[in-house]
């Protein structure tokens, strides 16, 4: 009955197993996100173009470990180009209040996948406090097909993203270009 207890907690059956850190993967890491995660922040909080300064940046992709193809590339002022990647506002993230998501329900989903990889493991170098690593060790044993469903889920998305980001890149602006682009889909 007590190994039971602590297995609901643990697992996060009452709180989740975050409960137990103080979200060390929304201060610790820069959060690149897909046009998919972009627009359904853009819909969800009815932000306008004017907005997006303030919740979203694209840093220079030599500074992250990056995915090739969600390289965006950036004309500046001179015309030169940069190599960039498009991530919200981090270190901490712009959304982390008391600790907490401020946008849970539509969260990027490398967020919900954290801290799982594509194919459904925990990352070794994963950030959680022991007991919260406990807790998602076990929820994987159990929640295995959920987690898979939202690693299939991000793959599908970037597949679309790298697609979207080829053909921005066969013709590349500024910054605010970029952005023009971006938010012009989320309303298609
Ligand atoms: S969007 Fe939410 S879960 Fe993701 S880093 Fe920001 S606060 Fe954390
Ligand atoms: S996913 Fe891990 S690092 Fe992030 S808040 Fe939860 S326990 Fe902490």
């Amino acid at each position: 009955m007590i190994l039971m207890s602590l297995y609901d907690l643990v697992t996060g059956k009452y709180f989740g197993p975050c409960t137990f850190c103080d979200a060390r993967c929304c201060k610790e890491y820069t959060i690149t996100i897909t046009a998919h995660d972009f627009s359904n922040i853009v819909k969800n909080l009815k932000l306008k173009r004017s907005d997006l300064d303030k919740y979203f940046e694209l840093l220079k992709a030599s500074l992250l470990n990056s995915d090739e193809a969600t390289i965006i590339l950036i004309k500046d002022d001179a015309e030169s180009i940069h190599e960039c990647l498009l991530t919200l506002k981090s270190h901490p993230c712009i959304f982390l209040k008391n600790n907490k998501c401020g946008i849970h329900k539509f969260a990027p989903l490398v967020c919900k996948l954290y801290p799982f990889r594509y194919n459904g493991q925990m990352l070794s170098s994963a950030r959680c406090v022991l007991i919260s690593k406990v807790g998602y060790f076990l929820e994987n044993k159990s929640n295995k097909k959920n987690i898979m469903k939202i690693a299939d889920q991000f793959s599908y998305n970037l597949y679309e993203y790298r697609k979207l980001i080829r053909q921005w890149n066969t013709s590349p602006g500024s910054k605010e270009q970029f952005f023009d682009y971006l938010y012009s889909l989320t309303n298609e």
